[in-house]
């Protein structure tokens, strides 16, 4: 082909496997011997087959958009059960909240006093001056105001994981550092930003970590 350097697309919206299968049938026709560059892919359950079939880089944007458009995988985390989901509380003054008001379904006070609470119950949670039992039911409170014909069903045990397994108070990253609590609420465009921050160090770790075990 005379070419040394290659970059494979369309590989994004493809499973795990799927990808496997493509590197493997390119293996077959480079013997190795050609550098790859994998478009818009990040997939470190298969650093080890990019290696073989020669793949020297990639490049991707997941980390940091998964953080405000997945529904539940959007705070990266190592944990042995997978990704966490970002806790949403929503500004009552914007987007759903404030469409229910204007459509005379949805009282603005009632909206903003119970948004005031979900935030404030989770810092307390955070700073260990309320229970996790307690702060689901004032996160509930908010939540049921918003109603039930949203497209999405709200995530309740997932969102207690997270609760739970506090993720934010053991990351080292300097956004959790920095942030704390705020980090895995899921609102306004600036923390949602951040916390792509974190799922992008988080993602460079993966990668240094999995550099260090080949040496
Ligand atoms: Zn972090």
């Amino acid at each position: 082909m005379g070419y040394d350097y290659i970059a494979l697309g369309g590989l994004v919206p493809r499973r795990n496997e799927e990808i496997a299968e493509v590197l493997d049938a390119v293996r077959e026709e480079t013997a190795g011997e050609v550098r790859l560059h994998l478009l818009g892919v990040v997939r470190p359950g298969l650093y080890d087959l990019m290696r073989d079939c020669g793949v020297v880089s990639f490049d991707s944007s997941s980390p940091v958009w998964q953080a405000f458009k997945d529904a539940s995988d959007n705070y990266y985390s190592a944990d042995e059960d997978g990704h966490y989901t970002a806790v949403r509380i929503p500004q009552a003054n914007l987007g759903l909240p404030m469409r229910l008001v204007k459509a005379g379904k949805l009282d603005q006070a009632n909206a903003v006093q119970a948004e005031r609470e979900a935030l404030e119950a989770l810092r307390a949670y955070d700073a260990n001056t309320l229970g996790l039992p307690a702060l689901m039911d004032v996160l509930r409170v908010y939540d049921d105001m918003l109603g039930t014909q949203r497209k999405t069903r709200t995530p309740w045990d997932r969102i207690q994981r997270t609760l739970a397994d506090r993720p934010w108070a053991s990351c080292p990253c300097p956004v959790c550092r920095e942030l704390g609590v705020e980090v895995i609420l899921f609102r306004g465009a600036n923390r949602n930003r951040r916390r792509g921050f974190h799922n992008l160090w988080w993602t460079q770790r993966q990668l240094e970590q999995w550099r260090g075990d080949q040496a």
